[in-house]
């Protein structure tokens, strides 16, 4: 096999693992919130799976703009806190 298939199919393996949130469009966008509030501690961690990762975009459906900002909101609700850098 084309080693570069092998790492495509790897990659596909991967994915699927991580596709339960099977979402195309973006929630923020969807409930119109014009704000990501980094207070709102329940909805980040929706967004942060383990270890202080982040969804990428393509899992959580998040547009470019909200992404921008939830991870901003991320940011800032670590720095106080309110989100554990890594959760073991
Ligand atoms: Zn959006």
């Amino acid at each position: 096999m084309d080693p570069r298939e092998r790492d495509r199919s790897k990659k596909k393996q991967f994915r699927k693992k991580f596709l339960f949130r099977k979402k195309k469009f973006c929630k923020f966008c969807e409930e119109k919130i014009p704000y990501i509030d980094y207070k709102d501690v329940r909805l980040l961690q929706g967004f942060t799976p383990e270890r202080g990762k982040i969804f990428p975009r393509r899992i959580s459906g998040t547009c470019a703009k909200h992404q921008r900002e939830l991870m901003q909101a991320i940011k800032r609700a670590r720095n106080i806190a309110l989100l554990p850098f890594t959760a073991d």
